[in-house]
């Protein structure tokens, strides 16, 4: 490819607006756009510019993506228009590059370069090991809680010592000592969690004048993505970094920031202005992705929101079909639904490959009955984020022996390898070791073998220590001079893990699998790109197991059906996409429905739904749904609500229909089996389907007077203060009489009220 035809490729394709955001020269700009209005693709073209024609060295720019997934299709992006790899160039997540700048300096911050990363699991045991040297109660204080807060004060750049400080009451002094005791037993551990890998490399920067130099000299240009959703920590990176010479390109939408409750904070887009002087701010206003139905739902869908800052987005496309609301009988009819639609324009004249469609949900625990459906219609999908691969227990088994050759001072990999498989090891030996190891200030590794240690062992425990920590030194030996899928092999047969999966039974031979696609998997370990930080090839696969995002798991070239929650979907599209699960208390969510600013994130993230969908939306909602073991009556989600009725083509499964009558009895419960409620398969393509009528007034809701008692199952007794609404979206204030619950407003329609005392 000649220099030419790259610049011809720059710049095709782009609207006025997108030309002077890839064009732009010197100094910020911020791109605020609504969806699918071509913010990532002005990042990618403007980064391929400032390579290819300002002559800017690849290895001056930093591109921060919010998937790995993400960050690969920008490198390949790039790679196609320049003709060449860009060597040199950081593009990554925020959690990637932290993780670089930790590795190259880690010293600094009291580990060495192989430290591990812990995920989430990890962390928890960490924090609750951290409880019991404590003497803290976890029932008290449930881990879960701490961790949370912890995490918290980390993104928002609170330091143990300042935290300290600022804890009032019971709970935050609790978790004040258990942060302060957590950073010493990973600083011990050499390990990091998630959060530090944000937050360790601001500190980092802010701690050493000389370090931050260098980065601001080095990277001339500061691209980011999904600007919306930074937090505190990431926000202060890029303008450590960007602080000098204001090369700060940022993208965003306000109407898609959804993870305020992991601490972003829309605010970050909002003061970019403020923050760098000058900025210049480019608005692009054509939206590519959508058809004009679709779009105007998307637009009508944010409007509810008060606080955004409004914006314009116009189609471009020619007009398509309708949004189509379809109303289902419960999760496994909405689930039929779904895969009839599917079959039906896999096999249709104008074939649609299954790579096309993504069904999407609020929850992960709504894939079940999707998958199910799938698998008996032999479709082949994908599921992303529920249970990664690297979170399967045989796969986490064999991680932690790799870390702990890896790393031997890495405590909560000794306590998981010890016991994969279990080697006469128990609780109370590791507790001891553990206390020993913490009071002798080294890992528990060394303290295994630790004669003032083990001379107070009985000799089975004593010798099973020792041969677990040879193990681990031989591995270790290995790990120098063999690549890690030899590695693995020989570690896998080392330590018996085949015979130990066998003899659990029923399950075996899919963890066998999974064994072997991890060994194959470390066949690819890729050297690092750059080659700048020389990690050992097992370092190198460690981090890439940990750092794996749900949403990288997904391979656009597999022809399969995609199922995620609405949460992974961000940034990404698909030509036909089923929104489903559109219920009062599930989308939004119950415990979002009290908070007007939660309310409003769940709104944006229904934003994100529709504008995932390129050509064909569906959304759907059931009349009943079993969430956590119970079969619940539900309610169209008040989201639908908001979109003008002519907006939308109404429909209704033939199931549905045909259980009609029965909705109209007393109740639901009173319904006697073995009435066929579900039709023979349906004879023709369309039959299925009906131009929904008047929906049914559900009649079998209590009806409830003001002052009234009721009960709850969970809450108990109380007193009805308030009643609002008609038909099925009556809500009712209630007044319970214990007080640690006290006033709820409730939707009458699931919540399950009975009239009179408990
Ligand atoms: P989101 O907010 O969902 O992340 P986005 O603003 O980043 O969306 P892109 O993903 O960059 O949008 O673009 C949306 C789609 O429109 C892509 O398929 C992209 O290739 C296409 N597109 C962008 N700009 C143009 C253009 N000027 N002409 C034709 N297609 C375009
Ligand atoms: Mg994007």
């Amino acid at each position: 490819m000649t220099s030419v035809d790259v610049r011809g490729d720059l710049l095709s394709g782009l609207n006025p607006a997108q030309r002077e955001a890839v064009e732009h020269g010197s100094g910020p700009m911020l791109v605020l756009a609504g969806a699918g209005s071509g913010k990532t693709r002005v990042l990618t073209r403007r980064v391929v510019r400032l390579i290819e024609q300002e002559g800017i060295p690849p290895q001056q720019v930093l591109a921060v993506t919010f998937t790995n997934k993400a960050a690969g299709e920008m490198r390949t992006r790039i790679a196609d228009l320049l003709g060449a790899e860009p060597s040199g160039m950081w593009v990554g997540t925020f959690h990637s590059i932290g993780a670089r700048l930790l590795r190259i300096h880690a010293q600094l911050t009291g580990r060495t370069q192989g430290f591990t990363i812990y995920d989430e699991d990890d962390t928890l045991a960490a924090v609750k090991h951290a409880m019991e040297r404590l003497k803290i109660s976890p029932k008290d204080r449930p881990p879960q809680a701490i961790v949370a807060a912890i995490s918290d004060a980390k993104n928002a750049l609170v330091s143990s010592a300042e935290y300290e400080r600022l804890a009032m009451d019971p709970f935050s002094k609790a978790a004040a000592q258990v942060y302060r005791e957590l950073d010493v037993a990973l600083r011990q551990a050499n390990a990091v969690t998630f959060d530090d890998l944000l937050v360790l490399p601001v500190y980092l920067l802010e701690q050493n004048p000389d370090v931050l130099e260098k980065y601001r000299r080095r990277f001339k240009h500061i691209l980011v993505d999904e600007y919306q959703d930074t937090n505190r920590a990431q926000y202060r990176f890029v303008s450590l970094l960007g602080a000098g010479h204001g090369n700060v390109t940022v993208v965003g939408d306000d109407d898609q920031s959804i993870y305020g409750w992991r601490g972003a904070d829309i605010r970050n887009i909002l003061d970019f202005e403020h923050e760098f002087q000058g900025a210049r701010v480019v608005r692009l206003e054509e939206n590519y992705r959508s058809t004009p139905q679709i779009l105007a739902v998307a637009n009508a869908a944010i409007s509810a929101n008060t606080s955004r800052k409004g914006k314009t987005l116009r189609t471009t496309r020619p007009p398509g079909d309708s949004v189509t609301v379809v109303a289902t009988l419960d999760e496994r009819d909405e689930a039929e639904f779904v895969v009839e639609e599917i079959s039906e324009r896999r096999y249709a004249a104008k074939r649609r490959p299954l790579r096309d469609f993504a069904v999407l949900y609020r929850t992960n625990s709504q894939s079940r009955a999707m998958e199910e459906a799938l698998r008996r219609h032999s479709i082949p999908y994908r599921l992303v984020g529920a249970i990664r691969f690297y979170d399967r227990r045989e796969i986490r088994d064999l991680l932690a022996w790799l870390r702990i050759v890896a790393n031997p001072a890495d405590d909560e990999a000794f306590r998981r390898a010890v016991s994969a498989p279990r080697r006469g090891v128990g609780e109370t030996t590791l507790d001891a070791l553990a206390a020993f190891a913490s009071s002798a200030g080294i890992p528990m590794l060394a303290a295994a073998t630790h004669e003032k240690f083990a001379g107070s062992l009985r000799p089975t425990t004593r010798d099973a220590l020792a041969a677990f920590s040879a193990l681990v030194k031989r591995m270790n030996e290995k790990a120098r001079e063999s690549p890690v899928n030899e590695l693995l092999r020989d570690l896998v047969v080392a330590i018996g893990y085949e015979e130990h999966l066998r003899a659990e039974g029923p399950g075996a031979n899919e963890r066998l699998d999974n064994v072997r696609e991890l060994v194959a998997g470390a066949v690819e370990t890729v050297q690092d790109d750059g080659g700048e930080i020389g990690l050992t090839p097992l370092d190198h696969f460690l981090q890439r197991a940990t750092l794996v995002t749900s949403a990288d798991a997904l391979d656009p070239n597999a022809d399969a059906v995609t199922l995620m929650t609405l949460h992974n979907a961000k940034g990404l599209e698909f030509p036909v996409v089923f929104l489903t699960g559109l219920e009062e208390g599930l989308f939004p969510l119950s415990r979002s429905m009290d908070n007007p600013e939660s309310l409003e994130e769940e709104r944006r993230l229904f934003y994100v739904g529709v504008t995932r969908a390129e050509d064909l939306l569906f959304i759907s909602h059931a009349r009943s749904r079993r969430r956590n073991g119970e079969t619940m009556p539900s309610m169209r989600s008040s989201f639908l609500r908001e979109i003008p009725a002519s907006m939308v083509k109404d429909r209704s499964t033939m199931k549905l229909r045909g259980s009609a009558q029965q909705w109209e009895r007393p109740s639901a419960a009173e319904r006697r089996p073995g009435i066929p409620t579900w039709a023979p398969p349906r004879p023709s393509h369309d039959s299925r389907f009906t131009i929904h009528e008047a929906e049914h007034e559900s009649q079998d809701q209590p009806r409830f007077v003001k002052g009234e008692r009721v009960k709850h199952s969970r809450f108990g007794s109380g007193t009805i203060a308030e009643l609002n609404g008609v038909g099925k979206e009556t809500k009712v204030t209630v007044d319970f009489d214990d007080e640690t619950i006290g006033r709820k407003r409730l939707v009458v329609a699931f919540a399950g009220l009975e009239r009179g005392e408990e």
